[in-house]
């Protein structure tokens, strides 16, 4: 039976001694509520709902799945799920960073961002029924008109209704400039939606009466390609200006899809058929307000690679404590047992180690990115709020690539710690590593997150999010220039991160000749990135602990994984590197033909 405890000392760990958020959140109009005694009621109570209700459904939900009913078009999400959702509401959790103007309760994103990844190590596919409304409401609120806010957003916020993100079609994925759905305008305002959307993640399920679907569609006479894209609400019932429920829609679920992963999330065909729908936003400018719920779900979908891993980790190392198998190559370790438990061996220990420091690093990787979400949304001044804004921008594609993926590799190691035991279902370690498939799928995959990290982020946006970062990585080691506990680790930063820049010149100058060079640097580009990101926060873990009031045991694991961090994991930037300098032609030289 897979266990979960919320690794409640590390996130705080992280939040104060860290991040120092209490600091960040006193002078941030708006932010002053969360308090460290607020944060640690969230903390706890998020703790307690996550171990105790969404947990124990996390294998029930794998094995039962949803079930779809082709005569009514319902599906029934696995039990207790439901119920999960409702005591989730009830206790407030649905709104908790949503404004207070809107029925949330106005806290902090980061404390958002902490309660998610807590979700998503207990129960990932839960995790994204409650993700899809967080989207939708981020998008309402910053694209829909007033009435639309009132009568929409309220229900979202408030956990009456959810929502839906409706892009992907049968023949476009990657590519939206190819959708097809249509929307006609009505006398009244409203447009009629007309389409097939595909792999719609809670497009229809039974927690709540009204789902509304956000739909990207083409009106009459659109451009083609992503310039004749508009974004429409769609509710499954209709809704009045008024917020009076009326009839169904025109909006049915056709099937669902039989999955490798997350059974308990329901990922529908949706039939548009003429359906009632609202435009949010400037006509033709809906991928642009799309990209608002985007955004939100990719930092989120870091969250799940990253909530997988912690769940993994903590599974695989009780296991390598219990199971004894062997003898330590250096003589017995536990000479009264039978055998010595597998901890005892080195490569056990690699496996272990490469959880940890995905987990423990990762954490702050993506909490920092929330943290510059708050300033960017919270702070009076404009410098700061622009500086905050090109981080979390530039951070956004290496949280979602770099925790997504690794999330799969430690899902990965996390099973073979078991041998045999973790390819067993009841062991629950299967269900893992198929889970933590999707996450670098879906909400733009790997690849798609690596060309927006060097194409956008850094070329085509002059690296200003890049730049940030650099200075204060700069401004850390210069900081810590001369402190003998952080040598080990400022100075390899120091040449890491001067790489990383000169490597971004290189690829800029080279992009410069032929874009081809961009396709084929990127995928190392974001690794590289990543690696070095995580470094950093490495070494700011190392510094913290030892100033901290942490136990020493605490400190020497803090600096121990940093260790194997720094001599383990970071070198493989250096691979990455030589990929990227062998340019595009190892890539391209070969014809289609050739391939075989
Ligand atoms: C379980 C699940 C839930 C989902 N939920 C939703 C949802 O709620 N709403 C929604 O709208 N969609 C959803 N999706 C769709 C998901 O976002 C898409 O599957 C994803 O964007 C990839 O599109 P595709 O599958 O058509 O692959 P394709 O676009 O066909 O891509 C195939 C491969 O080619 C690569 N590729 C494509 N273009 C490039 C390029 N320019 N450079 C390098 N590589 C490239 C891709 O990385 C990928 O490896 C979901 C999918 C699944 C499986």
């Amino acid at each position: 039976m897979s266990r979960y405890t919320a690794p409640l000392a590390d996130l705080r760990f992280a939040l104060y001694d860290v991040l120092d958020v209490e600091a960040t959140y006193a002078r941030l109009p708006g932010c002053a509520a969360a308090t460290r005694d607020v944060i640690d009621a969230v903390l706890e109570e998020g703790a307690k709902f996550t171990e105790q209700v969404l947990a124990p459904l996390n294998a029930s939900g794998d094995q039962e799945g949803c079930r779809f009913d082709p005569a009514t078009h319902e599906v029934r999400t696995p039990k207790g799920f439901k119920e999960a959702f409702g005591q989730y509401v009830e206790a407030g959790w649905i709104g908790l960073t949503a404004d207070e103007k809107f029925g949330g309760q106005g806290l902090p994103e980061t404390l958002g961002a902490a309660l998610k990844e807590m979700i998503d190590a207990a129960n990932l596919s839960w995790g994204n029924y409650p993700m899809l409304s967080h989207g939708a409401a981020s998008a309402l609120e910053h694209h829909g008109e007033d009435w639309q806010r009132e009568v929409f957003l309220k229900p979202l916020v408030e956990g009456r209704w959810t929502g839906t993100m409706c892009l992907t079609e049968p023949h476009c994925g990657t590519d939206l400039g190819l959708l097809k759905t249509r929307a006609e305008p009505n006398a009244d305002g409203s447009y009629r939606i007309s389409g097939t959307k595909i792999f719609i993640t809670a497009g229809e399920h039974d927690f709540v009466d009204n789902i509304l679907h956000l739909v990207l569609a083409r009106l009459p006479d659109a451009p083609a390609g992503v310039k004749g894209i508009s974004l429409f609400l769609v509710p499954k019932f209709k809704v009045g200006r008024d917020g009076r429920i009326g009839e169904r829609n025109a909006a049915l679920c056709g099937s669902i899809e039989h999955k490798m992963g997350i059974h308990g999330s329901v990922t529908c065909v949706m039939n548009f058929d003429g359906a009632e729908g609202w435009l949010v936003g400037q006509p033709n400018k809906g991928l642009a307000a799309m990209f608002t719920m985007m955004n939100t779900a990719r930092l989120a979908v870091g969250l799940q690679g990253l909530g997988l891993t912690e769940r993994a980790y903590q599974n695989a190392l009780a296991y390598a404590r219990e199971r004894l198998q062997m003898r330590a190559l250096s003589g017995a370790k536990f000479p009264d047992k039978p055998a010595d438990p597998l901890i005892v061996h080195p490569d056990v220990r690699r496996m272990l180690l490469t959880q940890k420091a995905f987990a423990e690093g990762g954490r702050l990787l993506g909490l920092y990115a929330y943290v510059q979400e708050d300033i960017r949304k919270h702070s009076t001044d404009a410098a700061e709020r622009e500086r905050a804004e090109a981080l979390v921008s530039f951070l956004t594609p290496i949280v979602k690539g770099l925790l997504t993926e690794a999330g799969i590799e430690c899902t990965y190691d996390a099973l073979q710690v078991f041998g045999g035991h973790g390819f067993i279902v009841e062991n629950g370690m299967e269900q893992y590593a198929r889970d933590a498939r999707i996450t670098t799928l879906y909400e733009g995959t790997t690849q798609i997150q690596a060309n927006d990290l060097l194409g956008r982020k850094v070329l085509q946006l002059k690296g200003v999010g890049l730049k940030h970062f650099l200075a204060e990585i700069g401004a850390f080691c210069t900081k810590h220039a001369d402190d003998a506990a952080l040598a080990e680790f400022v100075g390899p930063l120091i040449k890491a991160t001067k790489d990383w820049s000169d490597i971004t010149l290189e690829l800029a100058q080279r992009a410069g000749a032929d874009p081809e060079e961009i396709g084929a640097a990127a995928y190392d580009y974001l690794f590289y990135s990543g690696y070095v990101a995580l470094a950093y926060f490495w070494v700011r873990s190392v510094a913290a602990a030892d100033a901290s009031t942490q136990s020493q045991d605490f400190r020497d694991a803090k600096r121990r994984t940093a260790r194997f961090y720094f001599a383990r994991i970071l070198p493989r930037i250096h691979a990455h590197a030589a990929a990227m300098k062998s340019g595009a032609s190892t890539l391209l030289d070969i014809t289609d033909a050739q391939f075989g």
